[in-house]
């Protein structure tokens, strides 16, 4: 019998500028997936709301203070990693308090949403991209 696998819910955030350009993160080194671009946030800890999540990991990896009132929900992803399956929505966040600061990452970019497909990114990351475009054309 094959058991199903563990999920884990992690919470994701487009910031957003003016622009209509969209934030993403390179992956630390050391960590699963190092180098890879990402839309920042986190994992929902037990027992948390996961809009509680991007508000802490928005302040922790870059430093900034987002308002729930600011955090429109977009679309989420689901994929089947080797060891366990991913579920994470994506959020989108146009205002923020704060100026953006490297925390965590190599390295941070603000990209139109169509220049995302040019960058690697996280095979559960990827299938957002089209919900980016749709909303803040490409
Ligand atoms: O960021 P963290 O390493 O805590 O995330 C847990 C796992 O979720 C990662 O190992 C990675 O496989 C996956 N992940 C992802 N895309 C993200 C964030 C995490 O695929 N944007």
């Amino acid at each position: 019998m094959t058991l199903p696998l563990k999920i884990t819910l992690v919470a994701a955030c487009a910031l957003v500028d003016a622009d209509g350009r969209v934030l993403v993160a390179q992956r630390p080194e050391g960590k699963a997936l190092a180098g890879l671009w990402e839309f920042p946030g986190g994992k929902v800890e037990p027992g948390e709301r996961p809009e509680a999540t991007l508000i802490r990991e928005l302040d922790e990896e870059l430093g900034i203070a987002v308002k729930e009132a600011c955090l429109a929900p977009l679309t989420f992803a689901s994929h089947a990693y080797e060891t366990f399956h991913l579920l994470m929505p994506l959020w989108i966040c146009r205002r923020w308090e704060g100026s953006i600061q490297r925390k965590e990452h190599q390295a941070l970019q603000w990209l139109r949403p169509a220049r995302l497909r040019d960058i690697p990114m996280p095979p559960a990351d990827e299938p957002l991209i089209p919900a980016l475009i749709d909303l803040l054309g490409p």
